[in-house]
């Protein structure tokens, strides 16, 4: 059995690949490099393309990846054009490139699906642990939680509620389910976050009936939880300009008052020890050490106590 593959143009050159089924079922609105520094999800779509062409597939699958040509061209998370962060722009509108890039998104791909997945990763700037994360609010947020097990990533985030102009977002205002992937970015892949990525989606395709159940990934133990959080723009922000350097990795598990990083003056001097505000898990950790007075340091997410340690 073969599976159909179509490509449409949406907005502003961004291409979205369309495979259909030879049996109805769901739709799912499936995105890539909505940040064009994150090739994790870049590839794994393709990936999944390319395995969902000799597949029984029951439904529908579009593909957008990237999600943002110019910036996926530049490496770069923003825009070269306007500047603009795509995952900060949903829904979108005709104001600039970024804005009808998430207007073609929103009505060409995540509109009338009934499920989203998003795959990011932490770029070229940051570090982080390799999780998937959703929202819990709303009359989606069963099929959220369902997709979200089913995705098999050993860390899942589950948050309270979400910032404005996420593709997720704009997903879970219209009823949609919705989850998201990060990994540990840098400008590398790891083969093997690139296979929980693949497999992720495959078995996510399983679980909601669109792919014959083999598919579905069946991890060895259960995903640790972490909760709360999850708007990175409220994470802890330099005070300077300078070089961040850090001192724990993404995915540690800190007490509160404790050391995440130092922050020098490009003369050498130790202007600020950063310490953490309250226990939890550094989920988003800058990578990059230039950085800018306001840029955002690091972010945590809630452990249950007794699952610290
Ligand atoms: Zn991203």
């Amino acid at each position: 059995m073969q599976t159909s593959l179509d490509h449409t143009m949406l907005a502003s050159g961004v291409t979205m690949t369309t495979a259909r089924g030879q049996r109805p079922g769901p739709t799912l609105a499936l995105l890539g490099g909505v940040h064009g520094d994150e090739d994790e999800g870049v590839l794994a779509v393709l990936q999944v393309l390319h395995e969902l062409r000799d597949a029984e597939l029951a439904g529908t699958v579009r593909a957008v990846a990237p999600a943002h040509p110019a910036a996926w061209a530049a490496a770069s998370r923003t825009s070269p054009l306007d500047g603009a962060d795509l995952a900060r722009s949903f829904p979108g509108d005709g104001g600039s490139q970024t804005a009808a890039i998430a207007a073609g998104l929103t009505d060409g791909v995540i509109a009338d699906a009934d499920l989203l997945v998003d795959l990011h990763s932490a770029g070229r700037r940051y570090r982080m642990p390799l999780f998937c994360g959703f929202v819990q609010w709303r009359s989606g947020a069963e099929q959220s939680e369902r997709a979200a097990l089913a995705f098999g990533a050993p860390l899942v985030w589950a948050h309270s509620a979400v910032a404005p102009g996420r593709s997720v977002s704009v997903a879970i205002e219209r009823g949609i389910p919705a989850i998201y992937a990060e990994s540990s970015g840098g400008g590398s892949i790891r083969s093997d976050q690139l296979e929980v990525y693949v497999r992720g989606v495959l078995s996510v395709l399983a679980e909601f009936g669109m792919l014959p159940a083999p598919f579905r990934r069946r991890p060895v133990s259960g995903p640790r939880w972490v909760y709360d959080g999850g708007d990175l723009d409220a994470g802890v922000a330099a005070r300077h300009d300078g070089l961040f350097v850090s001192t724990v990795n993404a995915g540690a598990v800190v007490g509160s008052g404790e050391e995440v990083g130092r922050l020098y003056s490009y003369a050498g001097e130790l202007l600020e020890t950063i310490t953490t505000p309250s226990d939890g898990m550094v989920m988003f950790l800058r990578r990059q050490a230039r950085t800018r007075a306001g840029e955002v340091l690091f972010a945590l997410g809630r452990v249950e106590s007794g699952a610290v340690g």
